[in-house]
């Protein structure tokens, strides 16, 4: 009877106690990930990516959203991928919509002109929505608002080196409050008027700027203009209650009342960026040279030879940290 495979329980739970990660030391956190039915086979590529670099050791949770009901054929091929624990959500009508003040009239011409200037993502609705509800109301979602962090994930990506620490506890154990692989630069079509309104925000509450802030690595002017950096928010892994701050509201509800998310087409990417680099102490701010990820064109490759070990991707290909110096 001894040649009685384990069971997947017995299984999962041997590898749990095996690392450094067992449940006694696990965060109140999981992934967060917004994706459509039609991803799904890319969704599954990546959590397998995930899965065998640092979640079959850890089994923190999965927390899949979108904006219209997942189907049963999108459920069961997810929750084949991992023993972890999913949770299926849908995005309520007033955090994917339209607010009251927004002219959707003005806003269907302003895509329009986009479309014409060849902005990316210019013609497209949807996108804005998204990016909206990135920006202003993941960290309020009942399934992830009472998380400490979450991870942010999105099909397609890629994770290449083997991690033997798990990053909620590192991001637990060092008070961080926001860890990023990329940062780079933002298409600037696409934000013309956002820092008119930062600076907007910067006047109207200075109680929000944080002493140790990180202006100098937004703008080289002292304010007056935006570098257009960013970190690259398709990956994230970020404190919860941060997005739920005043600070952070305050300034998500000031660019929603001036309707760049619609008129223009501002990402949640430079939105969370200034969010952070603004009311975060910089030292709560990290770079996770150890997690190797790619999405579409641009990678994180760690280049010590060390690292280099436990991850399979080519250093030549890292896009580095563009804007950080
Ligand atoms: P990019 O990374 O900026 O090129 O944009 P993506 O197409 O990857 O979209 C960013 C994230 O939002 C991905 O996780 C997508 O699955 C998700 N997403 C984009 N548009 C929609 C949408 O209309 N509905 C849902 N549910 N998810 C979306
Ligand atoms: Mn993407």
């Amino acid at each position: 009877s001894d040649q009685q495979p384990p069971s997947p329980q017995q299984q999962r739970q041997s590898t749990q106690h095996r690392g450094s990660g067992n449940s006694t030391k696990r965060v109140n956190a999981a992934f967060v990930i917004l994706v459509q039915n039609k991803e799904l086979h890319d969704m599954r590529k990546a959590m397998r990516m995930l899965e065998s670099t640092f979640n079959s050791k850890y089994g923190y949770p999965y927390i899949f959203l979108n904006d219209e009901p997942f189907t049963e054929h999108f459920k069961t091929h997810i929750m084949a991928t991992t023993n972890a624990p999913v949770k299926f959500g849908q995005i309520p009508k007033e955090h994917w919509s339209y607010p009251a003040h927004i002219n959707q009239t003005h806003a269907a011409l302003c895509r329009k002109d986009m479309e014409m200037r060849q902005v990316p993502y210019g013609a497209s609705e949807s996108y804005r929505h998204m990016c909206r509800f990135e920006s202003g109301f993941v960290a309020q979602h009942e399934l992830v608002k009472d998380l400490e962090f979450y991870w942010r994930v999105e099909p397609g990506v890629e994770f290449s080196c083997e991690l033997d620490f798990d990053p909620f506890l590192f991001m637990k154990t060092k008070k961080l409050k926001y860890g990023f692989t990329i940062a780079l630069p933002e298409f600037v079509d696409t934000i013309p008027t956002l820092w008119d309104n930062v600076k907007r925000y910067m006047k109207l509450h200075p109680e929000h700027l944080h002493k140790r802030n990180s202006l100098e690595w937004l703008s080289y002017d002292d304010g007056e203009t935006y570098n257009n950096c960013h970190f690259w928010t398709n990956f994230e892994i970020v404190s919860v209650p941060f997005l739920q701050s005043k600070a952070y509201m305050d300034l998500f509800r000031l660019l929603d009342d001036a309707g760049g998310f619609f008129y223009e087409r501002w990402g949640d990417a430079p939105v969370r960026s200034i969010a952070a680099a603004l009311t975060l102490d910089r030292k709560e701010i990290h770079f996770f040279n150890e997690i190797g990820y790619r999405h579409g064109i641009y990678e994180h490759c760690p280049e010590s030879p060390a690292l280099q070990l436990k991850c399979a991707c080519d250093p030549e290909d890292n896009f580095g940290k563009c804007c950080l110096s």
